[in-house]
């Protein structure tokens, strides 16, 4: 038997935000960064819905959440003990609060509403928190059903301010999820649904809400949501898993990574033939022709097209330092909880070879 379940309810639309208004009178954990916070303005914005509230902000958060960090988190959850957890932010503030709920136990637990300000992780609907033990470089995710969130609130106006280099990033993002999930071992004509949608959609609009077009944003943030959906449903594969094998070294930013490892993971995966099928499908989504190669040539055009980088060395890696961690990063690679997702069997050799490609 298989299963397709969408467990949040997902509140979008022009002022999404107005839905806060239900949680008038409760005790509200705010748990986001300090951009936010305070340089954005849009915190403000939050704190206007909540009438009526007690209200406490948890602004710590960094990218790629450490261990420590939850901790801390959940001192300052436990102290404050609200009824709600509301996570505001990118993928790092959310994941971050989910992590902090998790641990912090109680019976019953705050409920969950994440507002999610990038349009690139997901987050906001997926079993996954993506964590860092900082003193170890590894960075890896829990993935628990007891994560996913009761509330998502998808309001495009808080992207405005996204710089073009963060939309870049997060895009990638959402076109990774989406191009994994719909070749992932345990994708399904329900997870493929979304994840083809939010495909041909985060094509369409990429390079437009790059240049600043806030519509072109919204539709960025209903794309990431829907491979969300997608991949948490059917899995991820070996890009996920290189990428947070990476990223808990070098502290890149992760949809940076992905962007740079994509078209070797499909060119690797193209030897699989319902993968290849489903690329060539992806790229007659986008008016590509039909095939693999012409989807992994679109993704560097689209990559390059972003000012993104192709290789490690230009994000600052030695090819020495790469070459001294390639067994390592292999390593931790292949234990990633996303990699037996992937949909062709690999080798630690195998993702030795696609590593020497950066
Ligand atoms: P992020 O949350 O780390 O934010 C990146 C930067 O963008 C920060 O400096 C932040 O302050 C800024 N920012 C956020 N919103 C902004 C706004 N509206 N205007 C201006 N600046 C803004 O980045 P992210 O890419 O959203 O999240 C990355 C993290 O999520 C990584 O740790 C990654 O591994 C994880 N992740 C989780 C999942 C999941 O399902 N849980 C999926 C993919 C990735």
């Amino acid at each position: 038997m298989e299963l397709f379940a969408i467990r949040p309810e997902i509140k979008f639309g022009p002022d999404a935000l107005a839905a806060l208004e239900e949680l008038a009178g409760r005790r509200v954990l705010i748990v986001t960064d300090e951009f936010l916070a305070h340089k954005s303005g849009l915190l403000e914005k939050i704190k206007e819905r909540l009438k009526g509230c007690e209200i406490s902000v948890f602004d710590q958060v960094k990218p790629d959440p450490s261990l420590k960090l939850v901790a801390q988190g959940v001192h300052a959850l436990r102290a404050f003990g609200p009824d709600t957890v509301l996570a505001f932010g990118g993928g790092s503030p959310m994941d971050c609060a989910k992590a902090m709920r998790h641990f912090a136990g109680g019976n019953p637990p705050p409920e969950l509403w994440c507002i999610p300000t990038t349009a690139g992780t997901g987050s906001e609907v997926t079993s996954f928190a993506v964590l860092t033990d900082a003193d170890a470089g590894i960075k890896y995710p829990l993935v628990d059903d007891a994560l996913l969130p009761d509330c998502a609130v998808l309001d495009a106006s808080l992207l405005a301010g996204v710089p073009p280099a963060v939309t870049a990033d997060t895009g990638m993002d959402v076109l990774t999820h989406a191009a994994e999930g719909c070749v992932a071992k345990r994708s399904t004509p329900f997870s493929d649904a979304m994840g083809e949608k939010a495909f041909a959609m985060a094509w369409r609009s990429l390079s437009h809400a790059h240049a600043g077009d806030s519509s072109a944003k919204g539709e960025m943030l209903l794309a990431s949501c829907l491979a969300g959906i997608s991949f948490n449903a059917a899995g991820l594969g070996i890009c996920h898993a290189l990428a947070h094998a990476l990223g808990g070294r070098y502290h890149i930013p992760h949809g940076r990574l992905n962007a740079m490892l994509l078209p070797h993971v499909m060119a690797f995966n193209s030897a699989d033939k319902d993968a290849a099928d489903q690329y060539a499908r992806l790229a007659g989504l986008c008016g590509l022709a039909k095939s693999p190669r012409a989807l992994i040539g679109g993704v560097k055009r689209m990559r390059a097209g972003l000012g993104m980088p192709e290789k490690l060395t230009d994000c600052g890696v030695e090819s020495q330092t790469l070459l001294a961690d390639l067994d390592g990063i292999a390593r931790a690679a292949l234990a990633d909880v996303c990699a037996p997702g992937n949909p062709r069997p690999v080798t630690r050799e195998d993702l030795k070879a696609i590593l020497k490609e950066l």
